[in-house]
């Protein structure tokens, strides 16, 4: 296996004792995230091993880019990335950056919209691994709901611990004028989900939410903050996921101290053992 380039091979020790984990794995934290990501239970006397299959790895991240627009709510920061320094008169390149915790492709902790509701840097980070399920939604178009009745095929699969991804198909509109005119998820079907344990809910739009109406009202943000869940916004390439066999999507976000949300490097790949 480790002559494959295309592989890596993870040592895993076990969750309940972690003095001999491997170095390439030095924190805890990411060694039960990996275990989660396998659904495995490992005893003390074994290191299994863990074949991430990089050459399906896909990127959901949107380009942050000075050059072409970031979608933004209005009022909300955008994105600019200044030099400060730069070769080859400068020691060496270095940008300061601007944006807001809702800028691009991001989490919303539920303290976004709960008070007393966790914020970024208390979120459990093996919640943020697992396996994903795609709804495909595609048929949908701009300012249309999202009912159960859309989604309820996979109900049967919506439990604990999966990551629920809304494919819409809208990414491909950012940057244009149109971004904001997405399908939206009802209310009613977000508790439903929520219902059946799901703490994790992704979509390729700018919010799960319906956008641009004089009154929003956020309902399906406080329903999956409110249970003390996570809402990942702007993803993109949803359609590729749904290639993926058995896919596991990452959301990890920046460690900031106290705040609402965070950018993400949102990426998936597949979990299924053997060739690919
Ligand atoms: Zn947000």
């Amino acid at each position: 296996m480790l002559e494959n380039k295309d592989e890596v091979v993870v040592r895993m020790p076990s969750l309940r004792t972690t003095s001999h984990i491997s170095p390439l794995i030095p924190i805890p934290d990411i060694v039960n995230i990996v275990s989660i990501c396998l659904g495995e239970r490992t005893s003390n006397s074994i290191l299994p091993l863990l074949v991430v299959h990089f050459r399906d790895m896909l990127d959901l991240t949107h380009l942050l880019s000075t050059s072409t627009p970031v979608p933004v709510f209005d009022g909300h920061p955008t994105y600019s990335a200044s030099p400060i320094s730069c070769l080859p008169h400068d020691a060496s390149n270095v940008h300061a950056l601007s944006l807001g915790s809702h800028t691009g492709t991001h989490i919303d902790a539920p303290w976004h919209f709960i008070e007393g509701g966790k914020t970024i840097d208390q979120l459990d980070l093996r919640t943020l691994v697992g396996r994903a399920l795609v709804l495909d939604v595609r048929g949908k178009k701009a300012h249309e709901k999202i009912v159960w009745e859309d989604i309820e095929k996979w109900e049967d699969v919506m439990h604990e611990g999966v990551i629920v991804l809304i494919c819409t198909g809208w990414s491909r509109y950012w940057g244009k004028s149109n971004y904001g005119d997405h399908p939206y998820l009802d209310t009613s079907a977000a508790e439903k989900i929520v219902g059946k344990g799901v703490r994790v809910i992704g979509c390729d739009t700018m919010s799960p939410d319906e956008v641009g109406t004089d009154n929003p009202t956020h309902g399906v943000h406080r329903i999956v903050l409110g249970a003390g869940g996570v809402i990942a916004e702007n993803l993109c390439n949803l359609e590729q996921v749904l290639e993926l066999i058995e896919p596991v999507v990452s959301l990890l976000p920046l460690r900031l101290e106290r705040c609402d949300g965070s950018p993400i490097r949102a990426v998936a790949w597949s979990s299924a053992q053997g060739p690919v």
